[in-house]
């Protein structure tokens, strides 16, 4: 099947709509149900007035694009970064349907984002434009029909205006319409770890598949936010050496390891970068080298886990990359000719569909909690997940052997089986043409 728009790196709908043509030619899918996972089902672009603590009026673009919704209420994160743009939400949209089939989640993939630069504004123009967003977008959400959740520099304390926010204009109180929620407002146990947490667990299956067990594998971890700095610290916790960590600004190198959780907390009492860097007095006692992002994704270690932006690793660097396996923490942080490229060393991706898939997985659980009623245990949390993702990896593992393929191809086959059933499921061609 061929796209009508020319890739290139930077359109990620392209990028991503490429990875399921390579899937197509590996599964003998109906026509139908490919022309339907071509499109997004509904994309909504707002503009919301936000009244600045100066007096002055601000207008941000918002978006939310709802993907694919025959397996369920559609799901996913909001994002709020300066670079958000149509294509790239669509594409994080088209990722999140495929995630939910890989783990079986009864959700369809959405996913909505903000362009603005979350720094510059105070707390209160953050609340503010938080939940003029959800004034703008509250009739196509909801429990039965799209659940937000965060993403990049949004938390649970976003999740808390907003859902709060959609409770005042639907005068009810509705904590399953979004996930990701502070404790005390309905969240889940173990959630705040979740996305790390799934990482971290598939990551140790794909070790176990490996001949050469290394004594204590090294780890660079690109971006230290809610992803990348829990599966540091459980890798870390597991006796794993983490020898490179990054964020927005740069990074740090350490061949003898890192100890995370010191990191996390002076990049959290001081708010500021350098502090992981370890400028000034803040963390002395802290060895280190200054690293790039760049040099980081190039560093000789064993397992390299992109954990922040798109497009990372590309043409240009992939064949600079030293690492037998990547996990793609990140959404799309490999372009689809950096994935050939990767493919021909022989180094193991695991796809973002796959690797990332916890955070989702542990949303459906508070989903159903307040539904519910019935509040969780961590432990129960922790189990149920643990379950799911070793599911997920041991069925996608399998297709990739029997059918020779990569990773990422065996986890869109795995989704297709499930979305295509249900699609077809309505009818198809010779279905409604036959006597
Ligand atoms: P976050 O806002 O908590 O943290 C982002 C981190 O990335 C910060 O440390 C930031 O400094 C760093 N960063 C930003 N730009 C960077 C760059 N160019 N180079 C290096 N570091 C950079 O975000 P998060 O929730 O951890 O999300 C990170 C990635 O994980 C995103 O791709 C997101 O879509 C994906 N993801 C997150 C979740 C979740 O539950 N939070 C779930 C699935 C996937």
């Amino acid at each position: 099947m061929e796209f009508r728009v020319a890739p290139t790196d930077s359109d990620l709908f392209t990028n991503a709509k490429r990875q399921l043509d390579r899937a197509f030619q590996h599964i003998d899918i109906s026509d139908d149900a490919q022309r339907c996972l071509e499109h997004p089902k509904t994309v909504i672009q707002v503009s919301i007035p936000v009244r600045m603590d100066d007096g002055s009026l601000s207008i941000f673009q918002g978006y939310r694009v709802r993907y694919d919704d025959t397996r369920g209420p559609t799901k996913g994160g909001i994002r709020y970064h300066p670079s958000v743009n149509l294509p790239e939400i669509t594409a994080l949209a088209f990722w999140m349907t495929f995630k939910c089939a890989v783990v079986n989640l009864p959700y369809g993939g959405a996913k909505g984002g903000i362009a603005v630069d979350p720094k510059a504004l105070s707390k209160l123009e953050l609340e503010r434009l938080s939940r003029g967003y959800i004034d703008a977008i509250a009739d196509f959400i909801g429990p039965d029909v799209d659940i937000p959740t965060p993403d990049m520099y949004t938390n649970s304390m976003i999740m808390g205006w907003m859902v709060d926010q959609y409770n005042i204009i639907k005068r009810m109180k509705s904590p399953a319409a979004i996930t990701g929620k502070p404790l005390s407002l309905g969240g889940s146990l173990g959630r705040d770890d979740a996305t790390g947490r799934g990482g971290y667990y598939i990551l140790k299956k794909r070790l176990e598949k490996l001949n050469k067990s290394a004594e204590s594998p090294t780890i660079a971890v690109q971006g230290f936010g809610n992803a990348g700095f829990h599966i540091a610290r459980l890798l870390y916790d597991d006796g794993f050496k983490i020898v490179a960590i990054s964020d927005s600004k740069g990074g740090i190198y350490n061949p003898k390891g890192f100890e995370p959780y010191s990191i996390k907390q002076f990049k959290d009492e001081t708010k500021r970068v350098e502090a992981v860097y370890c400028e000034g007095s803040v963390c002395n006692g802290i060895e280190h080298d200054r690293i790039t992002n760049a040099e980081l994704l190039e560093l000789d270690v064993d397992v390299l886990i992109p954990a922040a932006m798109e497009n990372q690793i590309t043409a240009k660097n992939a064949d600079c990359v030293q690492a037998h396996t990547i996990l793609e923490l990140a959404n799309g942080p490999i372009t689809y000719e950096a994935d050939m490229i990767l493919a021909d060393k022989g180094i193991i991706v695991v796809p973002d569909i796959l690797a990332n898939a916890g955070g989702v997985t542990v949303s459906y659980f508070e989903w159903l909690q307040n539904r519910s009623g019935d509040y969780w245990e961590r432990d129960k949390v922790h189990h149920r997940l643990q379950r799911i993702m070793s599911e997920a990896f041991e069925a996608i593992w399998r297709i990739a052997s029997d059918r020779d393929v990569d990773l990422r191809i065996a986890a869109y086959i795995h989704a297709l089986k499930r979305l295509t059933e249900a699609i077809d499921s309505k009818g198809t061609r010779e279905f409604f043409t036959s006597k």
